[in-house]
Parts: structure tokens; C-alpha cells; sequence
């Protein structure tokens, strides 16, 4: 069955097919990963080339018979230019899109991540770039997804906590009884109301606050990430030169 449908999305990534052309994958605000060839793209004069290009956000008409969905038509919605003349904007913009393309599934109809992403596109357009808004963004969007980490509480007894363990798989921090024989990584308290704010302040409200602390709440992270996608991130080693 051949049809055209209209698609809304984030480009969250591309690559080269054959000379001219590119797969594109694009992050619905249906909230799946779609795939597409976008014909032509690769050529400097391509109408389609600018509105496929990363972290755009726009409509495309797709194309489905038999074979690779094709592009048809492709508008440009919001191009994010101010992101991408500030080095630490687009890297946050790539390093999200990443995520996206690693943790988003198909069918995944993860609306509130699209919402999420979408916010925080936006938020970027118009604050500086804030390691602890970036931060933030990362424990809310695996929040969307399903893994809502809490550090009040252990995640494995439900004791409140005033210090704790990282446990990931329990979902969170735990408790000195429920941290195991393995080597866990310990969090001051102070560490754990961090984490708390970071997951339910909005961006806004967290720009420019928690400097000090700031280090230690990307390396946990960091760590969430890794483990979110099996060690498959690539931006977050470029982190240290987009911050600068
Ligand atoms: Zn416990």
C-alpha cells in the first residue's frame, strides 16, 4: 500500500546514502523515530538540504510504498539558528538529539519526551547555555521514558535517606542495608537534594543556582546516561569543550 503522511519533528540524525542522498531520522511529535531518504539532500543547491539538517524542527511529507519511506516535502517549522551560532548551544542541541536517536524506539509514542525536548529547544534559544539546566534535562527526559530515579527514599526499602548509594537498576539511591557487597558510589545529602531539584525544578528556576555542586551532579549523570544507553553515547565526551 503506497501513502503520503505529514510528519512534525526534531532531526535527530543523518546519514550518507550513495552520493547525494541521506537517511534522516527524525523524532516525531508523536513521540516514534521515523527513518526517510531524503533525495538529493547532500547537494549544495537541494531545497530539502537546510530543512533536514540537524536539530531542525519541521513538517515533512513522507512518501511509503515499497522499500525506504521517501521524503516528499519538507518545511521548516523552527531552525534554531541562535543555537547554532554559540558552540555550547548546539553542543547541548546534539548531545540531545543523541539521546533521542539512542533511547526513543520506533513506536515508542513517548509524547511527553518530544514535549520535553521540545521545552528545552526553546529554553536554549533564549537563556545562555547552563550546565545545570542541561543536567536536569538529562534525569527528566529518562524520567519520560520510564526511569524516574528518586533520592529522598531508598529505592530498594523505601527508608528515607540521609545519605545514600547510586543504584540505578533500583532506581535511584539506596540504603547502606540495601547497597550490597559491590563498590557503589556514595551521595552526600547534599548531593541528593540536588538530584531531587534537578528532577522537579523547572529549567528556568535552576538557571544560574547550584555552581558549586554543579561538577558532581554531571558526573552522576553522566553516569545515569551510560548506563541508560549501554555506554553507546558519543556526545558527552565532547562535553568539557563545549563548556568551554
Ligand atoms: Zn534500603
Amino acid at each position: 500500500m503506497m501513502r503520503l503522511d505529514k510528519n512534525s519533528g526534531f532531526i535527530v540524525y543523518g546519514f550518507p546514502l550513495g552520493e547525494a542522498d541521506q537517511l534522516v531520522t527524525c523524532f516525531t511529535s508523536s513521540g516514534n523515530l521515523i527513518k526517510f531518504v531524503a533525495k538529493g539532500s547532500r547537494k549544495v543547491k537541494s531545497k530539502s538540504a537546510a530543512a533536514v539538517q540537524l536539530f531542525i524542527l519541521g513538517e515533512y511529507v513522507i512518501y511509503r510504498g515499497r522499500g525506504l519511506p521517501i521524503l516528499r516535502q519538507a518545511d521548516i517549522i523552527d531552525s534554531f539558528s541562535p543555537l547554532r551560532l554559540d558552540w555550547s548551544k548546539s553542543g547541548a542541541a546534539f548531545a540531545v538529539m543523541e539521546l533521542c536517536r539512542l533511547l526513543i524506539a520506533e513506536e515508542a509514542r513517548e509524547q511527553d519526551a518530544f514535549k520535553l525536548v521540545l521545552s528545552y529547544m526553546l529554553h536554549l534559544k533564549t537563556n545562555d547555555y547552563d550546565p545545570i539546566v542541561f543536567d536536569s534535562f538529562r534525569l527528566k527526559f529518562a524520567a519520560c521514558l520510564g526511569y524516574e530515579m528518586g533520592f529522598s527514599f531508598c529505592a530498594q526499602c523505601g527508608r528515607p535517606l540521609q545519605s545514600g548509594w547510586l543504584y540505578w537498576p533500583a532506581g535511584g539511591a539506596v540504603c547502606s542495608v540495601c547497597k550490597g557487597p559491590d563498590d557503589k558510589k556514595f551521595l552526600r545529602q547534599e548531593d541528593l537534594s540536588l538530584l531531587d531539584i534537578l528532577g522537579e525544578k523547572d529549567f528556568i528556576e535552576l538557571r544560574g543556582h547550584f555552581r558549586s555542586q554543579g561538577k558532581t551532579a554531571t558526573k552522576i549523570i553522566d553516569s545515569l546516561i551510560n548506563w541508560l544507553t549501554e555506554g553507546k553515547t558519543k556526545a558527552q565526551a565532547f562535553r568539557p569543550l563545549f563548556e568551554g
